[in-house]
């Protein structure tokens, strides 16, 4: 893995903003791009757009770009961090002026800041007689999102889609955000992406739209995408134009995928195409473990626990021929995963030798004869340091006693399933020295006995079970989104106002490889 050096601080170049527009339903989203968009055919930037990609670029006046994603709704925003693709760099938040802060509002507000994505707000429908910007301003307020204004920093925009007022001031309030991040990729190193979305054309065969996050994506690249691999075919820019590469922040659509991805698969360039179908069978592994797990609603598991390292599986192996020796450690190499790979310490053609035993003995490595058997003082060597041996004659054989030892020195996976989100509204004295807290359910479900979250501003504050948990004087088993609820929490009394709760299921399964 050399994603250290590729992506050193002085290979980085400046890149443009990848921007999510979302909102309550009908504030404007759809016509706020399309008028942003509109506004860049004017230009003559963008002529002869023939069809509708979902995302695309808009240059501005001093050739700077911003690349907007064309997907509404905080549902594909969340469904791709889950799958860990932090694509946006900034929010923007329509609300019409007209009608103020309105559930999904208050959700995509939500979904922004467990992100820790940056925010601008645009107070759109401002030509409306009855539009109160300020009332908008208030409200959010409510919401600890404060306005430049208001002391705060959050840009806030008033515009109008319907009538193009103060597009030129969105687009600047996002270059200005986009300066203060100061986004950066190195666009000379091998490609990585995330799918945007993806169909399956009459004509073309599957074509993904993706947006390139590091690196430069090239037609004849073989890339992995998801489950699916292939080799980059051909590609389209956001106005349908055959293009050769596509650098970071660059929406394009990808020809030549052997099946359809989904959104939010990473797209991956590896060096051939033997290595891609390995890859891509391995994820298909991986995404059908998943779906048959997959919680009741897709919430982000940003918390997830992670392997951190890397574990070694240790082995050494001796074989007739060199070419059996090449062939095994080939087929070693590749059931290796992030998470545990095997490490031949040696190779080599003959008998097992003492020498292997005692190499083997000081890292508990087995040592693998293919069509080899070990000499008289390797046996004894191995009686005493207590190495196994063991004899193969086929290679898929070794491959899956390897495949089987490893995900058992993996141990069970153990997986989070996030089942509800409530806020803390308020805290009060229970019993002489315990704290209860009063909850809003904001998503999902809570229920008696779960684990959950505390956090404040996005850290963790603690670790914690549900306790007990009532509505007014009665205990209750579950208490849905939307409703209101009092809950103890084990082990902790570091609760505040305004802190969030996450509540999850553990779930511990036996690993496959
Ligand atoms: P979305 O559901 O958030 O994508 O909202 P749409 O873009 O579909 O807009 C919903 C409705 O609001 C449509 O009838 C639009 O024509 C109207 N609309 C959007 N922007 C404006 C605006 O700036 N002013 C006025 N008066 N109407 C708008």
């Amino acid at each position: 893995d050399t994603s250290t050096d590729v992506d050193a601080d002085e290979t980085l170049k400046s890149r443009p903003p990848v921007v999510t527009i979302m909102g309550h339903v009908d504030h404007g989203k759809t016509s706020l791009l399309d008028a942003i968009r509109g506004a860049a055919v004017q230009t003559g930037e963008a002529g002869g757009i023939t069809q509708h990609i979902g995302a695309y670029q808009v240059a501005m006046k001093d050739k700077s770009k911003i690349t907007f994603l064309d997907t509404p709704g905080h549902e594909a925003f969340t469904e791709m961090r889950a799958r860990g693709a932090n694509v946006t760099d900034i929010v923007v938040l329509v609300v019409a002026a007209d009608d103020g802060l309105k559930p999904q509002t208050i959700e995509a507000i939500n979904h922004t800041k467990a992100a820790g994505v940056p925010m601008i707000v645009a107070i759109n429908k401002i030509d409306k007689p009855e539009a109160k910007p300020q009332k908008v301003r208030e409200e959010l307020l409510q919401h600890e999102i404060i306005v430049e204004d208001m002391g705060g920093d959050v840009q806030d925009v008033e515009v109008s889609a319907l009538k193009k007022t103060n597009l030129d001031g969105l687009l600047d309030a996002i270059n200005i955000q986009a300066e203060i991040l100061e986004l950066k990729a190195n666009p000379d190193r091998a490609a990585e992406a995330t799918v945007v979305e993806a169909k399956l054309d009459k004509g073309r065969g599957p074509v993904a739209t993706v947006l390139v996050q590091r690196g430069t994506l090239k037609v004849g690249d073989v890339i992995v995408v998801g489950a699916a691999s292939g080799k980059v075919r051909a590609m389209l820019d956001d106005h349908g134009k055959q293009v050769k590469e596509a650098g970071p922040s660059v929406p394009v659509e990808v020809l030549g995928l052997g099946a359809v991805p989904s959104a939010g698969d990473q797209l991956t360039v590896v060096e051939n195409e033997a290595r891609a179908r390995e890859v891509a069978t391995y994820r298909q592994g991986v995404l059908d473990k998943k779906r048959t797990t997959t919680a009741p609603m897709s919430l982000e598991t940003m918390f997830a626990s992670k392997a951190s390292t890397t574990i070694e599986f240790p082995m050494v192996v001796k074989a007739d021929v060199q070419g059996s020796v090449e062939a095994i450690v080939n087929a070693l190499n590749k059931i290796s995963t992030d998470e545990i790979r095997v490490r031949v310490l040696h190779s080599g053609v003959g008998a097992i030798t003492e020498s292997d035993v005692t190499l083997a003995a000081s890292t508990g490595a087995p040592i693998i004869g293919f069509n080899v058997r070990p000499n008289a003082n390797a046996r004894t060597a191995a009686e005493r340091n207590k190495v196994e041996f063991r004899y193969y004659d086929v290679i898929y054989h070794l491959t899956d006693w390897v495949k089987g030892a490893m995900a058992g020195e993996l141990g069970p996976e153990i997986i989070e399933n996030v089942v509800g989100r409530a806020k803390v509204q308020e805290v009060f004295p229970a019993g002489k020295k315990d704290k209860a807290a009063g909850l809003l359910v904001l998503e999902g479900l809570i229920k008696k006995g779960l684990h959950a979250r505390l956090t404040r501003d996005d850290v963790i504050v603690s670790k914690t079970t549900i306790s007990s948990l009532r509505r007014f004087k009665d205990d209750v088993a579950q208490v849905v989104a939307g409703m209101e609820c009092g809950v103890l929490l084990a082990e902790t009394n570091d609760i505040k106002a305004g802190d969030m709760l996450e509540v999850f299921e553990v779930e511990e399964r036996a690993r496959t490889l």
